[in-house]
């Protein structure tokens, strides 16, 4: 069965101002609808099409002939991933078992997103910048171009997209005023706790 757009979990609009319906119209209706398109037409026909994307991301990760493959089911993942990591009740500061883990390693909340926004703002060109579980520590990492943390063994918890895509209609160039208002007004602390909860379970 061909992969579908999935559902944005919140309305085009629903995160403004801090994100445009406008940026939704090109990010998600153009830039992740073609990875979807372009993931359908790459794996048509082969025996990865019945796989699931996780799957399929895993299979090619290291075969230098699926290149296109890879970028593409990577970026519809990562996006997916993204949309859920907002919401327009963001912000403000995770809890239970999640905020614990960021004051043990980070020292506090404001650390955390000092040493997130740092990785983000650093990833030279176009990436991803995540929260991820990895042998049962939290620890930032960011990934190059259509990266993702599944390739390392890692479970991510968190992310932002630092494709100038992702912000340069909001924000043109200044990716750093991007990143800090995704973590001070977007920031999903529910989706990471449910996510940083089922990591360690
Ligand atoms: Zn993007």
């Amino acid at each position: 069965m061909a992969f579908e757009l999935p559902p944005l979990p919140y309305e085009k609009n629903a995160l403004e101002p801090h994100m445009s319906a406008e940026t939704f119209d090109y990010h998600y209706s153009k830039h992740h609808q073609t990875y979807v398109t372009n993931l359908n037409n790459l794996v048509k026909d082969t025996p990865l099409a019945s796989q699931s994307l996780e799957q399929i991301i895993l299979a090619v990760a290291k075969d230098d002939t699926k290149v296109g493959v890879f970028n593409n089911a990577a970026q519809v993942w990562n996006h997916t991933f993204f949309w859920n990591s907002m919401s327009p009740k963001g912000g403000g500061t995770p809890t239970g078992v999640l905020a614990d883990a960021i004051a043990k390693t980070f020292g506090s909340v404001d650390k955390f997103k000092e040493e997130f926004k740092a990785a983000a703002v650093g990833q030279f060109g176009s990436g991803w910048a995540w929260l991820v579980v990895e042998g049962g520590a939290l620890k930032i990492v960011k990934t190059g171009n259509a990266g993702t943390p599944l390739t390392a063994g890692q479970t991510a918890i968190l992310t932002v997209d630092v494709w100038e895509h992702a912000y340069y209609i909001d924000y043109r160039n200044r990716r750093p005023d991007f990143v800090q208002t995704f973590l001070d007004k977007l920031v999903n602390w529910d989706f990471a706790t449910a996510n940083y909860a089922a990591a360690i379970s």
